[in-house]
């Protein structure tokens, strides 16, 4: 037996004597306990992206839709904290013969009707009662 076959097993950090060259943990549980943290890590690195980024999107659509249907200044909803660089989709929609870029949250869209003013609209059949 040579030296390679002591080991130190990056789990449970125990040095143990290896019955292949190749191995690397000193048991099968110290392998499933790694690689399960491993997942685990990586599904709470995605969970928490995701819930930031729905976090942003969700304030994005209570803001708009305290102002559906209004036409507003983008500087008042961008100082309650309005992101427009989260959306949900973008379209093309005609406003009275012009091509405008629609920016949509969820349920909700915007559109520029000027460099200053944002005109939402909302897209639900049920639309809200103002
Ligand atoms: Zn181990």
């Amino acid at each position: 037996m040579t030296n390679e076959y002591f080991k130190n097993c990056p789990e449970c950090q125990k040095d143990y004597e290896a019955k292949r060259l190749n191995q690397v943990y000193c048991s099968q549980k110290c392998k499933t306990r790694f690689n399960n943290r491993k997942v685990r890590l990586a599904t709470n690195e995605k969970l928490g992206i995701i819930e930031n980024t729905n976090s942003i999107l969700w304030k994005n659509r209570e803001l708009l839709s305290q102002y559906a249907n209004q036409t507003i200044s983008i500087h008042t909803i961008n100082q309650k904290g309005f992101d427009k660089n989260f959306i949900t989709r973008f379209s093309k929609i005609e406003v009275e013969g012009k091509k405008k870029n629609c920016s949509h949250i969820y349920d909700y869209y915007f559109y520029f009707l000027d460099s200053n003013s944002i005109k939402i609209g909302v897209e639900r059949a049920t639309a809200t009662a103002s």
